[in-house]
C-alpha cells in the first residue's frame, strides 16, 4: 500500500455541540501525524461547524439521498453534505443495510449522488456472522462490492472500501489478523476485477472494534490501507493512538 493510511471515525448519532472541543483535540492531534489522512464523520448537525474548525482532519457524512434535494423528508442530499464542508461521505454501513433496508443497488445509487456532488465515498461491506459461519463470507462481500461500488472515468480515485464484519461491529470481536488479511486480499482482487489496475490504489479499512489496543495488529494485516472506527473515535484519548498506529513505527 503506497497510499496514506486513512483512519476515519464514525461518531453515527452521537455528538452534540458540547462535543466540538473533542473534535478540536483529535484535529490537533492528527496534525502531530501528517503521515495519516485523519477524518471524523460527525451526524449531519455537526458537519458544518466541525468543518470551519478543523485545520487539519476531513469531515464527512455518514449517508446522503439519491436525489440532490427534493420533497424527501428527514433526508439529506449529497450537495447538502458539500455545501456544509463534507469532503466525503459513508455509504452502504450496515446500520444503514439493516435499519433502513438499504440494498446494493441503492448504495451504488448513493455513490454516484456523492461523486456528482464533488465528494469522495467510502463503500462499507461486511459479512454477518451466520454467513462466515456458513462458509460465504468471501462469496458476500464480493457480491456486495460488485453491486454497491459505482464505476466510470476517474471513480476509483475518490473511492474507499470499508470492509466491517458486522458481527464485529460494536461488539468488542474482532477477526483474526490472518482472516482480515485474506478477506482484504480477496477484496484487492475483486476491486483489480472490476476497475483493472486502478483498483491497486483503492484503499481498503478494516473497521470492528477497532481500540487503542488493537489497532496496530489489524493495520498490519495484508491489504489493510487504515481503519473506520466507531465508539473508539468520540474521544481524542482513544482515536489518537489508533492514528499513531497507522503512523507506524518512528522510523530510525
Ligand atoms: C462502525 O460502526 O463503523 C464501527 C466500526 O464501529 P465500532 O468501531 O464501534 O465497532
Amino acid at each position: 500500500m503506497t497510499t496514506r493510511p486513512f483512519v476515519v471515525g464514525n461518531w453515527k448519532m452521537n455528538g452534540l455541540r458540547a462535543n466540538l472541543a473533542e473534535a478540536r483535540a483529535i484535529d490537533r492531534g492528527a496534525a502531530r501525524h501528517p503521515g495519516v489522512r485523519v477524518a471524523i464523520a460527525p451526524p449531519f448537525t455537526l458537519i458544518a461547524a466541525m468543518a470551519e474548525q478543523a485545520e487539519t482532519m476531513a469531515i464527512g457524512g455518514q449517508d446522503c439521498h439519491v436525489a440532490a434535494s427534493g420533497a424527501y423528508t428527514g433526508d439529506v442530499g449529497a450537495p447538502m453534505l458539500a455545501d456544509a464542508g463534507a469532503v466525503f461521505t459513508i455509504l452502504g454501513h450496515s446500520e444503514r443495510r439493516a435499519n433502513h433496508g438499504e440494498s446494493d443497488a441503492l448504495v451504488r445509487a448513493k455513490a454516484e449522488a456523492a461523486l456528482a456532488a464533488g465528494l469522495e465515498v467510502i463503500v462499507c461491506v461486511g459479512e454477518t456472522e451466520a454467513e462466515r459461519d456458513a462458509g460465504q463470507a468471501e462469496t458476500v462481500v464480493c457480491a456486495q462490492l460488485d453491486g454497491s461500488l459505482p464505476t466510470g472515468e476517474g471513480v476509483p480515485a475518490r473511492v474507499t472500501v470499508a470492509y466491517e464484519p458486522v458481527w464485529a461491529i460494536g461488539t468488542g470481536r474482532v477477526p483474526s489478523v490472518a482472516d482480515v488479511g485474506a478477506m482484504h486480499r480477496a477484496i484487492r482482487t475483486r476491486l483489480l476485477a472490476i476497475y483493472g489496475e486502478d483498483g491497486a490504489g483503492i484503499a481498503i479499512l478494516y473497521g470492528g472494534s477497532v481500540n487503542p489496543g488493537n489497532a496496530a495488529e489489524l493495520m498490519a494485516a495484508d491489504e489493510v490501507g487504515g481503519a473506520l472506527v466507531g465508539g473508539a473515535s468520540l474521544t481524542a484519548e482513544n482515536f489518537l493512538p489508533i492514528v499513531l498506529a497507522a503512523a507506524g513505527p518512528p522510523s530510525e
